[in-house]
């Protein structure tokens, strides 16, 4: 199963829309794929119509509990061959919950093992915070994608992100790498916009993916109708191109698989 983290402590820059609307385009390419709500706010569990605060169990219970399984928490979604592990608000306090825990940075990865042989590809939203729940989720993973909105301060709270990688890297998961770099809420039309392009990729090169994702109005309103916009307006321009960057993560997966660069578990 190959692990992919949606990674970035800024918030609003695009990562439960890519991590929803990737998800959903993977398993619509026939993959067996299950998405990791790692938020508190519940963001992910929402936007596949649930309500956050009336589920039995979420991705908490599993990880306080190694008793409680994730089958047991997971959810079905109303794309064939996505599931989702929802979270809640009580998701916030396993910091404090797990403080005097030995090894808590391994948490998840434990957890997802007992899903290893039935899914292809886990994604995971992350929160907007470098805590124990992003680094749980950069513990477990092979890939970070990180979406970066194309404004002024774009490359601003990277560097903390890069070191956080670096740290996960160096003493917990040497296979962790970044995936790439998503520029989201593009807007062709604006100078700031293309500044903003041209500087990720003086900076970044070519870990920037080719597919970028425009501002476009039908991924904001997916949400509202409990659906991915994978299949909510499959049309859209927004559905079309995280359909497109789908491929070129599954393009990737395969050129890497050959050079048995890739760590599944
Ligand atoms: P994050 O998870 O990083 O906080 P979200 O994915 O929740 O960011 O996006 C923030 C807001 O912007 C949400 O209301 C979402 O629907 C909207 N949004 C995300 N991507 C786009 C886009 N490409 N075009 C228009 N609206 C978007
Ligand atoms: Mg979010």
């Amino acid at each position: 199963m190959r692990i992919i983290s949606i990674a970035n402590q800024k918030g609003g820059c695009g990562k439960t829309t890519t991590a929803v609307n990737l998800a959903a385009a993977l398993a619509q390419t026939g993959q067996k794929v299950v998405l990791i709500d790692l938020d508190p706010q519940g963001h992910a569990t929402l936007a596949f119509g649930y309500a956050p605060d009336h589920l039995e169990q979420t991705i908490y219970d599993s990880l306080r509990n190694p008793r409680i399984c994730l089958y047991d928490v997971i959810q079905s979604t109303n794309v064939k061959g996505l599931v989702l592990a929802p979270s809640n608000i009580l998701l916030s306090g396993l910091e404090t919950d797990m403080a005097f825990v030995h090894e808590r940075e391994f948490l998840l990865l434990q957890c997802l093992r007992s899903l290893r042989r039935g899914y292809d590809t886990c994604v995971i939203d992350c929160s907007p915070s470098l805590n124990i729940l992003t680094l749980n989720a950069l513990v477990a993973s092979s890939d970070v994608i990180i979406p970066v909105q194309t404004h002024y301060y774009a490359l601003e709270g990277l560097r903390q992100l890069l070191e956080t990688i670096d740290v996960v890297n160096e003493r917990f998961n040497p296979q962790l790498r970044i995936g790439g770099v998503l520029l989201t809420f593009v807007e062709d039309r604006t100078h700031l916009s293309r500044d903003v392009q041209r500087q990720m990729k003086d900076f970044f090169g070519n870990l920037v993916f080719q597919t970028v994702i425009h501002r476009n109005i039908r991924l904001a309103e997916a949400p509202s109708a409990g659906q991915s916009c994978i299949t909510y307006d499959p049309g859209s321009k927004g559905a079309i191109e995280y359909r497109q960057l789908a491929r070129e993560i599954g393009y990737e997966t395969r050129t890497r698989t050959t050079q048995e660069s890739i760590v599944y578990i």
